[in-house]
């Protein structure tokens, strides 16, 4: 006999919420997860799984509201995937995020004395993704739809308007829509794995302003390209790059490896802080570029550099870490497993006319071994791995440098805890402040300072 069973329909009051942002009802101590229910709330709810620890449930009617409920500004929000907290208001999105951190850090792994600041949120928190990469499909009438997935699924909703992505992106992808219809092209239909056009992505450099458009497709013939390319350079004088990359591959990989240029240069110029980056099609590039700058900030600031410190940048992607931090270090060395991202990374530092810099493409758990033996002596480690967190050997050899900080930024903040755990024998986790860098979605980001014992 189950505590609740299928398609019962419930009251109850909401407790909590899951990092998913899901409100929590419990029955004795057994949870059942609601998405869309708040903190607080007096709900009904109907239950759409039962498994043995957990039970599911739907949303029916609330009853007592939180006065942290909004209207959802964007209309496709209960339908698309994209976001996941927009029914919140932007201050409930932040205490949220901040109280995860606190839930991980201090509860969970006692890190009692730990400060954990107040999640550094966006003053205007909409239309700041700087790359939009859009699925491109047809509607049963035949027509060229564009906009995101629909929750777990990949049937395109068509939009006009997606509030998180740069406001010029709107009207680039209006117009494409509009033209793609127009001229009769054709697109990719995943389940038949036939047709051309699979995504448009779109790239702004925050502060330069400068716009490229890449058409990705299925094949190489795209032959209404020359017409297009016209239409969108009399359309958008800021456009400075056009591309077409080639995916031919039936995966869930937007880019394929081959891009050629149809119009202008090869990449985009951005600036953060002072300091120039040239973005390509393919570079990995931070989406948020307001809270990016506030984030390297903080990790500024916690390196408490002086000007005569050995910085090592660890996944470093295309360095921007570390040639934010080279006016105020004697050296820095870079690490990072893409040839591609290194290749930026040396671009970008002379382009900046840094000569304190070292890129190596390699795994970090590896290069900073041979920096060991190379004598190498860090006074800051910078760490940004991905979700999955550190190697164990190299948070050793992290320990045997023995620098007198380290900065951890981290996306993920559940492997970034297990991680401080095994630096936690040689140092102190004196302070984390979780960054916002994807408002409305459940993404939290979190920057971390340990000083040596
Ligand atoms: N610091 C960068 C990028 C962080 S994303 C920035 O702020 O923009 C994490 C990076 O780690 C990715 O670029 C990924 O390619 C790289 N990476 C993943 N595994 C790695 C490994 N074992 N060694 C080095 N780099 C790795």
């Amino acid at each position: 006999m189950n505590v609740i069973e299928k398609n019962e329909v419930r009251e109850g009051q909401v407790i909590d919420l899951t990092h998913e942002g899901h409100g929590v009802v419990k029955l004795d101590r057994y949870p059942i997860f609601i998405p869309n229910a708040l903190i607080n709330e007096t709900i009904e709810y109907k239950v759409i799984k039962v498994k043995k620890n957990f039970a599911i449930g739907k949303l029916i009617d609330i009853k007592v509201k939180s006065e942290e409920r909004v209207e959802p500004p964007c209309v496709y929000y209960y339908k698309c995937g994209g976001c996941q907290l927009q029914h919140m208001t932007y201050q409930a999105q932040l205490n949220m995020k901040k109280e995860q951190v606190i839930n991980l850090f201090q509860r969970k792994a006692g890190f009692k004395d730990t400060v954990i600041h107040d999640t550094v949120g966006m003053e205007n928190p909409w239309y700041y993704r700087n790359k939009s990469q859009i699925p491109v499909g047809k509607n049963d009438e035949q027509n060229v739809i564009m906009g995101y997935y629909r929750q777990r699924s990949h049937q395109i909703i068509d939009m006009d308007e997606c509030l998180i992505q740069d406001n010029i992106h709107q009207e680039v992808m209006n117009k494409i829509k509009l033209w793609f219809n127009e001229l009769n092209v054709s697109t990719y239909n995943e389940h038949k794995k036939q047709g051309l056009m699979r995504h448009v992505v779109i790239r702004t450099g925050h502060h330069s302003g400068e716009l490229m458009v890449v058409f990705v497709t299925n094949g190489k013939k795209f032959k209404q390209s020359g017409i297009i390319v016209e239409k969108l350079l009399t359309a958008f004088p800021n456009i400075v790059s056009i591309k077409h990359n080639i995916n031919d591959t039936h995966s869930n990989v937007i880019m394929g490896q081959t891009s050629h240029t149809l119009y202008g240069k090869d990449e985009i110029q951005d600036t953060l802080s002072d300091v120039t980056f040239k973005i390509n099609d393919q570079s990995f590039y931070q989406i948020n570029s307001v809270q990016t700058e506030k984030l390297y900030q903080k990790a500024i600031d916690y390196a408490e550099l002086q000007g005569e410190e050995t910085v090592l940048d660890t996944y470093c992607g295309i360095g921007t870490i570390g040639l934010y931090m080279a006016p105020k270090a004697k050296h820095v060395y870079g690490v990072e497993i893409v040839a591609e991202a290194i290749a930026d990374a040396q671009q970008n530092a002379t382009l900046n006319q840094f000569e304190n810099t070292t890129f190596v493409c390699g795994k970090a758990e590896e290069v900073i071994l041979k920096w060991k033996a190379d004598g190498i002596k860090p006074d800051v480690v910078m760490v940004d791995p991905p979700r999955k967190g550190c190697d164990e050997s190299f948070l050793d050899t992290l320990l045997e440098l023995n620098p007198r900080k380290i900065v951890y930024i981290s996306c993920n903040p559940s492997t970034q805890q297990r991680d401080a755990q095994q630096l936690a024998t040689q140092y102190k986790l004196t302070q984390i402040t979780p960054v916002d860098m994807f408002p409305h979605t459940t993404h939290v980001e979190t920057v971390a300072q340990f000083e040596r014992r």
